[in-house]
């Protein structure tokens, strides 16, 4: 099942739709518009039905996609891992 906008604000979906992928098969995750809830959707783009997603292990880079390089929040999660 996709994610909601109860559970998740759409600038969070698009946040997580970039650097995220589904945790079923992989592909990539998009926001789309539901017409049944009235709200956006975070969905895998390949199967509606898949649920979850997970962190991309590759830092890839799209482009145009990227302003300000890698978010604060990330570069301290890397120095964690990192030590
Ligand atoms: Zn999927």
């Amino acid at each position: 099942m996709p994610i909601y906008e109860d559970q998740m604000a759409y600038e969070d979906m698009v946040r997580v739709s970039r650097d995220h992928c589904c945790s079923e098969c992989g592909n990539i995750l998009t926001v789309a518009w539901s017409a049944d809830r009235n709200g956006y959707v975070l969905r895998c783009g390949r199967d509606i039905t898949h649920a979850g997603y997970v962190k991309e292990k590759k830092q890839t880079m799209y482009p145009g996609s990227h302003v300000g390089g890698i978010p604060a929040k990330e570069y301290k999660e890397m120095e964690k891992e990192l030590g």
